[in-house]
This record gives structure tokens, sequence and C-alpha cells, in this order.
């Protein structure tokens, strides 16, 4: 779902990622502007004129859901939250954390950070629209207002994963104690307004022949998949509660060096020790991985010309974990369309391996019994 990202590099520390739906909302923003809300509302403006605002409109638009995630992004690592960044898709924004939840109360501030963020900016851009200013300017700034107030009042709806579920899951963590259950009814809750949403949005399309009702019923079904999936998540890191790296890890795996060739590893390595991955190493320094099903892909007759380095997935491109790192940040990172398994490298040696079958493994095994413990949601809209 979010694979596609585009990275505008850095601001405050925090990675900022554009996905590639995005910048198809960007059009649509601006040809629905351009076309539609900025003629009827400023008749006498040029068509030309027109684009323009709604270029302006759109990349403030963007720029205003960015400043809601960083709202929650800096309040997160005030928290001493990791932030691995924010991706802007869709329907927003999505910020990335890791580590877990200190409390309620931080899970409370961090949640409410972005729509306070929304606020001042719907404010601000209220305060602009009824300034005087120029027609052209008034009518950017009164759409920004609208919309800033508008998504405010989305994210405070109290649905998992929305804000205003994080903000109703901190409070009823901290009334009674029990993150699942607090979990359970936020994303409830979330089911709910999905199939409302949807409901609303068919019966719109159908009876009114309205575009809007197509939306709604796009954003319902959103909120039900992204409800559903925060709820797996949490039942899937109470049985992984406790669990680091280090605990599910291969120690000591066969290696193979990035110089050999293809013949001499199928001779020398493959033949005795059979697994379906190796990590290569150079002078003990791992350098990538190398899976057993690529080099068998091979024409034989290019056995001996070609070395291991070449047929290896590189290091940029393999999952990196620590010992250290909890199992579920590891099944985040193993979920990785490149490859299902990870590195564990210390001080630039290899101290493992772990593949996602090793954290399902632990994950049946652990299933049915029951844990409570601290939170860490991956996704914050
Ligand atoms: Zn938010």
């Amino acid at each position: 779902m979010l694979s596609g990202n585009i990275s505008l590099g850095r601001i405050g520390g925090v990675e900022v990622r554009v996905n590639w739906s995005w910048l198809i909302v960007l059009a649509l923003i601006v040809w629905t502007l351009a076309d539609g809300v900025f003629p009827s509302q400023n008749p006498r403006l040029s068509g030309n004129t027109h684009l323009a605002m709604a270029v302006v409109a759109a990349l403030l638009f963007f720029a205003s859901i960015l400043l809601h995630e960083l709202g929650h992004a800096w309040e997160a690592r005030r928290e001493g939250l990791e932030v691995d960044g924010i991706t802007l898709w869709l329907f927003g924004g999505v910020s990335q954390f890791k580590g877990g939840f200190p409390s309620a109360g931080a899970e409370f501030r961090i949640a409410i950070a972005g729509p306070l963020v929304s606020l001042v900016l719907g404010v601000v851009f209220v305060l602009i629209a009824i300034a005087g200013l120029p027609s052209a300017v008034d009518g950017v700034a009164a759409w920004l207002g609208y919309i800033n107030l508008a998504l405010l009042v989305f994210n405070l709806i109290p649905a998992l994963p929305l804000d205003g579920g994080r903000v109703l899951r901190a409070a009823l963590w901290q009334s009674k104690g029990d993150l699942g259950w607090a979990t359970r009814v936020g994303t409830d809750i979330g089911r709910v307004f999905g199939y409302l949403f949807i409901g609303l949005g068919v019966a719109m399309f159908i009876f009114q022949g309205s575009f809007s009702g197509a939306w709604l019923a796009f954003i319902g079904w959103f909120l039900l998949q992204a409800a559903t999936a925060e709820a797996r998540y949490i039942a899937t890191e109470a049985a992984l509660h406790g669990l680091r790296v280090r605990d599910l890890m291969v120690r000591d795996p066969v290696t193979v060096d990035g110089d050999l060739t293809v013949g001499q590893f199928m001779d020398e390595v493959a033949r005795s020790r059979r697994f379906t991955t190796y990590p290569v190493v150079d002078g003990g320094r791992p350098i990538g991985l190398l899976a057993f099903g690529s080099v068998a892909a091979l024409p034989r007759s290019e056995w001996d010309s070609r070395r291991v380095r070449e047929a290896m997935l590189p290091l940029e491109r393999v999952p990196l974990l620590t010992e250290d790192e909890t199992a579920i940040d590891a099944l985040t990172a193993l979920s990785s369309p490149t490859s299902n398994r990870g590195l564990v490298v210390e001080d630039g040696h290899l101290a493992g391996l772990l593949s996602i079958t090793d954290l399902t493994r632990a994950l049946e095994l652990r299933r049915s019994r029951p844990s409570t413990g601290e939170s860490r949601p991956k996704l914050g809209v």
C-alpha cells in the first residue's frame, strides 16, 4: 500500500516522503479548484488566474497536511519516541513511529498535536480571507481555511486510527489501564464509522448522483481497512510483547565470501549446507544476502564467470536489524517488498539472520497467551 515513495528530504530531523498516489490527489485538487470552485466563487477573474490560484492553493494544502503530520512527529520526538518518518499519500499523511508509548498521556499529546496545528492553520487562513485583500488571495485563503477546519473535524471523529480515536483510546487507557480493551473500543467505533460512510456515500451516489458520495464511500472503505489493520497490529504486538531480535534470530549462520564464483559456492557451500539464504561477507563485514533460488535460476554456463557479489541482494536492499530491536519492529522491517529476511548487524559485524518465518512461528506459539503491556501504534493518521 505504501510502496512507491519519493523522499523529499528531512524537515526538523524528520524524513518526509511522498507516495505517488498523492500526485494524483494533487492533480485532482488543482483540476477541481481551477475548473469548479474558484470560477463559481470569483467569476470575474480569468481562467489563467483561476489556474494559478488552484496551484497555489493545492501546494499550500499539501504544506498544511505536512505541518499537521510534523505536529505529531515533533511531539512524538519530545516524548522520546523514535520517528521513522512521514509519508504523504492518498488520504493525507502517516507518521511512522518506533518504540513504545511512554504513557496514555504521551499518546494523548501526540494525537492532539496534529489537530491543533490544523486548528491554528484554519483560523489563520480564515483571518486572511476576511482581511479584505485582493479577491484572488482571499479566494485561496477562504478555501484553505475551510479545508483545514474540515480536516480538523474529520480527524477528531473518535474512531481509530484517526486522531480523535487516539485521543479516545488514551482516555480509556488512562481510566481502566487496559490498552487492549481501549484499542478494541476505538477500532470498533472506527469500523462503525467506516460502514456508515460507505452506506451514506453509496446512497448519495445512487439517489443524488453526487460524486462526493463516491468519495465518502471511498473514505469509509479506507477507515474500515485501517481500523481492521490497527486491531490486528495491536493483537500481534501483544503476542510478540517482550521479545527482541536476539531471542528469535539464527546465530552464526553459514556465510559466503562475496568473491567466490557461483560455481564455487554451489560446490563448496550449497552442496553440504543447504539453506534458502546465505549472508554474504567480505572480510567479516556483511555486504549482502544471497538467495539460493536466485543462484539456481542462473544458467549453468554463467556459474564460473559470475561472482556471488553480483548475484546477491546488496546490503542497501536488505532489511538490517539490531539484536536489541523489538520483534514487532523487526516484523515491520521484514514485511519489506525486497526481502523477507534480514541481517542482524552489531557494530558492523554480522550477528545473525532473522526471517519473517521465525517471527510468525513465534507469533503462533504465543498467540493464545494473553498479554498486557505498552503499545506502539505504527501508524498515526
Ligand atoms: Zn493527525
